[in-house]
């Protein structure tokens, strides 16, 4: 078989090309998107994050706040940095560059965000809205950049049986739920590492997402003929022969599999480029809701 290749950098331009549109009649309403984007401490690879999350904001002419935070900043400091810029006019949407320092309890940083600004999708509010098909909440970057490519592949989910590998809050579950809901009608299973039988299960799967964290996991005896095959997967393994000494591999074994699916997303340049993507869609989004509010 000779799958389609998902190009995520494609797709991931053809989102950005459809927010100009939006951001232009927002900017002649006198309203310019706004991302504030926050990390403490100094991860070299959050680093790396944060700064393609300003350059995509640069990009597309969004106002990017940036701050970078002392590693012993406390959890009170950074909630009050939160609180001064949800009280803020020209941010429309607020992150917090994961993972922050241990002494800082995630959860609890994430529930001072006002939800409305909560463009990663972590907020409470916001995971209930995504179970709820709530189309105003915000929705985590990753598995809805994922639907993106799925879509753009013509995929019908339908019917199809999805299994999603992984069920964390970022990926995992919320990916699951999109797949289930009204918009896309698939019969949904989440795996984990728990799961009995993963390469019997995954051969049942129409639709296969895999977003465990582990290089190559999923080999052909997971593969159904025919499926389509979506890697979430960043895993960095060593190799020499590189200038930096790694190279970046998916969860999916994609020479040994790709022959048997019918689409697949590569690694690198599969589901990685869509992430920041739909950052971008979901602040424009978070302005435009905003925006519609203060007018009321
Ligand atoms: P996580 O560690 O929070 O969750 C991993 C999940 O995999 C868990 O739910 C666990 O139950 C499951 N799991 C672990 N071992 C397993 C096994 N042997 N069999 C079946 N399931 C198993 O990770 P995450 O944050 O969901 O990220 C998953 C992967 O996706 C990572 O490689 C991460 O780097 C990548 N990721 C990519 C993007 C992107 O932009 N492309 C964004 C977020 C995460």
């Amino acid at each position: 078989m000779n799958p389609i290749l998902i190009n995520g950098k494609e797709v991931a331009q053809q989102v950005r090309a459809g927010l100009i549109s939006q951001i232009q009649e927002l900017k002649d309403r006198g309203v310019t998107p706004g991302l504030a984007v926050i990390l403490v401490g100094k991860d070299p690879a959050s680093q790396v994050y944060v700064g393609s999350k300003v350059k995509a904001c640069a990009e597309l002419g969004l106002k990017s706040f940036h701050y970078e935070l002392p590693e012993e900043t406390t959890q009170d400091e950074l909630i009050a940095l939160i609180h001064r810029l949800n009280a803020d006019p020209e941010v429309h949407g607020i992150l917090v560059q994961s993972p922050p320092p241990r002494h800082i309890d995630e959860s609890a940083v994430i529930l001072n965000i006002d939800p409305r600004k909560d463009v990663d999708g972590f907020h409470p509010v916001n995971v209930a809205k995504l179970v709820l098909e709530d189309e105003t909440g915000f929705v985590p970057c990753t598995p809805l950049g994922c639907m993106e490519l799925l879509k753009s592949a013509g995929v019908a989910t339908a019917g199809m049986h999805a299994v999603v590998i992984g069920r964390s809050m970022i990926v995992g579950k919320p990916m699951a739920h999109l797949l289930l809901g009204k918009k896309s009608n698939a019969t949904v299973t989440i795996a984990h590492s728990r799961t009995t039988d993963l390469p019997g299960l995954c051969r049942t799967a129409d639709i296969l997402v895999a977003a465990v964290g582990r290089p190559a996991m999923v080999t052909r005896d997971f593969i159904k003929p025919g499926a389509v095959v979506i890697d979430v997967g960043i895993n960095r393994i060593p190799d020499a022969t590189r200038p930096r000494g790694y190279r970046i591999v998916g969860d999916v074994d994609f020479d040994g599999v790709k022959d048997l699916c019918s689409a697949i997303t590569p690694v690198p340049g599969g589901v990685g480029p869509m992430t920041i993507a739909m950052l971008m869609a979901n602040t424009v989004k978070a302005c435009r809701q905003l925006t519609q509010e203060a007018a009321h």
